[in-house]
């Protein structure tokens, strides 16, 4: 029963049904849900391509097709490869003006500096030690993009966490054996965002939290994958409880296959192979994940009983938050950017819009 009036890509006001507006062109959602558009956190690609590809193609098919599948926004998000391979679809990524579409906020970097015991689909060839001046490098050439470093914290000796602060990059704990200790020295010295929970990362157990126990118990904002596969609906429906919406951060770790059949796909310099809903490495490991966002939200309501409220914290305002960005992104307010997903009582995307422009 309420009106939400967009003009020049920008929310303009809203307000009950009595005071109505009567201008411009009218989208009628009566009885849906209008909600902050998705941004997404890590989503490596979709629609055939992937970051690495350090083609300029990656931006424009990713930017056209995330609309359709409920994300406004997104960090391009990199991963474990040869050095020169990384620098290139950093450069390529530093070149980016927006043109339409979903918008690019700036750049994951999955990896290199990860821990070789927990590579999941991360080529353990190409692993390497935190290195300080490296991360100044990488940020550098990529036009001070990188927005967020998935790293192992116990490999690091200090200094790389400093420089991550100085960068203003977000230090995230992923595809990491650290100890519960080593994690909250780090979380002290600024650690707070902790990359696709249980996956990728030392266990829980009852004598050593581990990287799940610092996940359920510390301040740090978490990444899940609601796929049910990377977790069970249950382990989905534990960390929901546990960790709760407040620091919750739903991706998709979508790679290039999504939105495309079944088939053999790659992702760094790996075969994965794509059956359903599952991408697997030869071996059997998970290797990114098909997952949309309009289904990770459907899930995320069937798993946890969870209401609209809860999938715009967990989709859209966390991550606004993590990226300073709450004065445009992720939430509903007068000034801020229009990008909006409109779902109906059934939890399907029925339309997306982004800078006050319809796209789905
Ligand atoms: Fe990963």
């Amino acid at each position: 029963d309420h009106w939400l009036l967009c003009t020049d890509g920008r929310i303009e006001d809203f307000g009950p049904m009595e005071s109505c507006p009567d201008v411009g062109e009218v989208i009628d959602a009566k009885g849906m849900n209008v909600l902050p558009g998705a941004i997404e956190m890590h989503i490596h690609g979709a629609d055939g391509v992937d970051a690495m590809d350090a083609d300029m193609e990656y931006i424009e098919k990713i930017s056209e097709h995330l609309p359709g599948t409920g994300s406004t926004s997104f960090l391009a998000t990199t991963m474990t490869a040869p050095i020169e391979d990384i620098e290139r679809a950093l450069m390529n990524l530093a070149d980016y003006r927006y043109v339409a579409g979903a918008r690019m906020l700036g750049i994951h970097q999955e990896g290199p500096f990860i821990s070789k015991k927990h590579p999941g689909a991360q080529d353990p060839k190409h692993i390497l030690v935190p290195d300080r001046e490296a991360i100044h490098h990488l940020q550098d050439i990529s036009g001070n993009q990188i927005r967020l470093i998935t790293y192992a914290p116990e490999e690091d000796d200090g200094e790389f966490l400093d420089a991550l602060k100085a960068l203003d990059t977000i230090p995230s704990a992923g595809h990491t054996d650290a100890t519960f200790e080593t994690l909250k020295q780090a979380q002290a010295l600024g650690l707070s965002h902790v990359t696709h929970l249980y996956n990728g990362m030392r266990g829980l157990h009852h004598r050593e939290p581990g990287t799940v126990g610092f996940s359920y118990m510390s301040d740090a904002y978490v990444e899940l994958i609601s796929d049910g596969i990377h977790s069970t609906p249950e382990m989905v429906k534990l960390a929901f409880d546990v960790i709760t919406p407040d620091r919750l951060v739903m991706i998709t770790d979508a790679m290039r296959a999504q939105g495309l059949p079944d088939g053999e796909y790659d992702l760094g310099g790996q075969t994965v192979h794509v059956a359903g809903k599952e991408a697997r490495l030869a071996d059997g490991t998970l290797a990114g994940s098909v997952l949309t966002m309009k289904q990770a939200v459907r899930n995320m309501r069937e798993f946890t009983g969870c209401g609209w409220t809860d999938i715009v914290r967990m989709s859209a305002y966390n991550p606004a938050v993590e990226l300073g960005l709450t004065d445009s992104k992720g939430v509903i307010r007068k000034g801020a950017d229009a990008d909006l997903v409109i779902y109906d009582e059934d939890a399907d995307l029925k339309h997306t819009i982004i800078g006050g422009k319809m796209y789905f």
